[in-house]
């Protein structure tokens, strides 16, 4: 339990919830609801989505579509069991060939693959599922309404509707420059949470490794963050976690 859970009534007045990262356990301390973050977030989402498919730049590939879905689905059902919740969800799975897009994740479960990114790393089904599980692993450990939980609270915000929290965290260099430790930590515990969800679908961790040793070697700033571990060390926990999967066995 989280220690703060002990006095409700505080946490009722300043409107805080307890939450937690499923495989660490670690708290969080949510000041939005998972419904609000969604709502919003979703607004945003339809109109990004909507805006590639007016420039004919979405799901263009069909042929990954139809494996960042196969993939994808056999990762939700691992993220499902170990965060019931997130069954209800609505997953969506999305290509597009904007080359400004890696890898995106936004809140409750949508995701977004840059077809370049996937043909410049050369990515087999494996390190896909590495990728999508890293995607993944941000959404099932809510990092969107963390983070944005965090900046109301960092900033000393009065209680301001989330879009402007939100609009704020997009814009101002200062608040992101005050997030960056919890950017870099969730990057972390995404990397590490992906490759769990990737390990109980069924994907072999060579792979796992593959994909974080093709990222190293292009140095790739991928997954759209400065926020990034260094490439070297994410690759390191990787091949750390491939050996905890083995021992696993
Ligand atoms: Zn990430």
């Amino acid at each position: 339990m989280h220690a703060a859970c002990l006095f409700p009534g505080l946490l009722f007045a300043c409107g805080m919830a307890g939450a937690q990262v499923p495989e660490s356990g670690r708290a969080q301390e949510m000041r939005y609801s998972a419904e609000e973050v969604a709502s919003t977030v979703e607004d945003r989402y339809i109109e990004r989505v909507v805006g590639l498919a007016a420039d004919g730049r979405l799901d263009d590939d069909r042929v990954l579509l139809a494996r960042l879905q196969s993939i994808g689905a056999g990762l939700v059902r691992a993220a499902v069991a170990l965060k019931p919740e997130v069954a209800g969800w609505e997953w969506e799975f999305h290509t597009t060939s904007d080359a400004e897009v890696d890898a995106i994740c936004m809140a409750g479960g949508k995701i977004l693959v840059g077809s370049a990114f996937v043909r410049q790393l050369a990515l087999g089904d494996g390190e896909l599922a590495t990728l999508l599980g890293h995607e993944i692993a941000h959404a099932v450990a809510e990092h969107h309404r963390e983070t944005l939980s965090e900046a109301l609270f960092l900033n000393r915000y009065p209680v301001v509707p989330l879009e402007v929290v939100m609009e704020r965290l997009e814009s101002d260099l200062s608040v992101q420059v005050r997030l960056s430790k919890l950017s870099s930590m969730q990057e972390s515990e995404a990397d590490q949470l992906g490759m769990v969800l990737a390990h109980r679908a069924g994907w072999p961790a060579a792979d796992m490794v593959s994909f974080y040793r093709k990222l190293s070697d292009g140095d790739q700033m991928a997954l759209v963050s400065s926020a990034y571990p260094a490439s070297a060390s994410r690759l390191s926990m990787a091949k750390g976690m491939a050996l905890l999967f083995q021992s696993d066995r």
